[in-house]
């Protein structure tokens, strides 16, 4: 039995995310999903809103994906649970240069975990978060990029923000 992690902010899910976590079900046995607490960059929303949403889109009973938060490195992390992969999605060039050194960093902290990178599906190459939140926030329409109650929460976010006078562009990071 192969335990692989997934790790990601997920600020929001969308279907690449949703897409590469149901294919490595495929190949591995048992899918953790991790939903980055700390990302170094801007983030829409909360940790519990990201992993409700996470929940929602690849939880179920029987799936064998189950979703948590961490906060710690994520060699630590995958090691701490047991997973001996981590799955990363690949979309264009500048993604392999990151996820390529990311690897490599990963592998001098804990050479026992490998990194399984899964060739983003067609239909979903252009999609990133921070494209979705930017097309969001300036009332744009995400239903084929992202699940109904995450489109919703999209609105609802923005609007909630803009009732308390924020800026949108106090939100948006450039990278993911
Ligand atoms: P982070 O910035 O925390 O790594 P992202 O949500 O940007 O989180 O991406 C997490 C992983 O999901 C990365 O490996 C990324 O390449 C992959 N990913 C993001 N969008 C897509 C997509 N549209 N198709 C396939 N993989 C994707």
């Amino acid at each position: 039995m192969t335990r692989a992690f997934f790790p990601a902010s997920f600020d929001p899910i969308h279907y690449g995310h949703i897409d590469i976590a149901l294919r490595a079900r495929e190949i591995f046995s048992e899918v953790v999903v991790g939903v980055y607490a700390r990302p170094q960059k801007n983030i829409l929303f909360s940790v519990e809103e990201r992993i409700a949403m996470v929940r929602r889109a690849l939880e179920s009973p029987g799936s064998g994906i189950s979703v948590v938060a961490y906060e710690e490195l994520t060699v630590h992390f995958a090691e701490k649970i047991g997973a001996k992969v981590v799955v990363r999605g690949l979309r264009v060039f500048s993604d392999f240069e990151l996820e390529f050194r990311m690897a490599l960093a990963n592998k001098r902290l804990n050479s026992g975990i490998d990194v399984v990178c899964l060739i983003a599906n067609e239909q979903h190459m252009h999609l990133s978060s921070s494209t979705i939140r930017e097309i969001a926030s300036l009332g744009g329409d995400v239903s084929s990029m992202v699940p109904h109650y995450v489109a919703s929460a999209l609105i609802a976010k923005y609007q909630e923000l803009a009732n308390d006078g924020k800026s949108r562009h106090d939100l948006i990071s450039i990278r993911d």
